[in-house]
């Protein structure tokens, strides 16, 4: 999808960044990065400590230094997105309360926003992110995990809500690095899915080595030809950073890629560009299911797979 960016820039280029496991010391140097090199993004945050006893480690809003930090990033026009109130499930109670910590830290509700791995409250999603009985199936043989944000009468509802609050919600994550080309109708609304605004997908590089495996010269001259978008969803925690550098591959890559006439944007931003051009799209069953195929072949390409074979005579 070949879009008209601000200033003529040939595609547009943002990072929504997963604060699991982030500190000021393994976040900071990447985030100086970034800075120097012109890069604005989107950096998520918890409003609560990890819950005792979770896989999950990181700072939260509720650290002083921590959240000013956050707030500092904010005045240098990086975007501060939500994680949900904190690792390890919230209530109602506790996620409307975190949305308001958010909102005496920063200012303003958040923006965009991403489910987080296992949370009880996340919303819209395990199943329930598949229309697609199959891919549905497929799902729930891969993991018992259920979630409830989305559950009417369970303590951890709170979708009915999140419009007043989130404009933009993550869903599908996909392997190329045009982000428009596999999801050409982002920002879209799911009348199947109606409580969220608006949703978006991304493209994966979950950590460092993802990441420098994805940002290679060929995919970046792709991505210029393209004219598309590239929304990357990351975890600068994962090995992006160690003793206060950031690792010599990941410079290079971001260098390479700042050097190029993009659009570098935090994701609302360009999102709000987009939709300022054709409108919030109203996705389709059709397109939905595109959309959720894709994102089964990349994720879930084995069990298909195989569940292809036991359906042939
Ligand atoms: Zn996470």
């Amino acid at each position: 999808m070949r879009c008209v960016w601000p200033e003529n820039k040939a595609f547009a280029f943002s990072i929504c960044d997963d604060t699991d496991n982030g500190t000021l010391e393994n976040l900071r140097p990447i985030y100086d990065l970034l800075a120097r090199l012109g890069i604005r993004t989107t950096k998520t945050v918890w409003s609560a400590p990890v819950a005792p006893g979770d896989r999950f480690t990181g700072q939260s809003l509720a650290d002083p230094e921590y959240a000013a930090w956050v707030q500092d990033l904010a005045r240098q026009g990086f975007e501060i997105g939500w994680h949900g109130n904190r690792s390890g499930g919230s209530t109602r109670q506790e996620t409307l309360a975190g949305l308001e910590t958010f909102r005496q830290a920063l200012g303003y509700w958040p923006r965009t926003y991403a489910n987080h791995a296992d949370n009880i409250e996340n919303i819209y999603w395990g199943p329930e992110r598949f229309d697609n009985p199959l891919i549905r199936a497929l799902y729930r043989s891969t993991t018992r995990r259920r979630f409830a944000g989305s559950t009417p009468g369970s303590p951890f509802y709170w979708v009915d809500v999140c419009g007043e609050y989130l404009t933009y919600v993550r869903d599908f994550t996909f392997h190329d690095i045009v982000t428009t080309n596999v999801d050409r109708w982002m920002p879209y609304w799911d009348p199947r899915r109606p409580h969220v605004k608006a949703w978006f997908s991304s493209s994966d590089a979950a950590d460092a080595d993802a990441f420098v495996r994805l940002l290679t010269v060929s995919n970046l001259d792709r991505l210029q030809a393209s004219g598309g978008a590239c929304i990357l969803y990351v975890h600068f925690a994962s090995g992006f950073a160690r003793d206060g550098c950031v690792r010599p591959d990941v410079v290079q890559a971001l260098t390479e890629l700042a050097a190029r006439p993009g659009w570098y944007a935090p994701v609302a931003e360009i999102l709000d560009y987009m939709s300022a051009r054709s409108g919030i799209h109203r996705l389709t069953r059709l397109q939905r299911m595109r959309l959720e195929l894709q994102w089964a072949r990349e994720h879930l390409g084995s069990g298909l797979r195989a569940l292809r074979r036991r359906r042939r005579p």
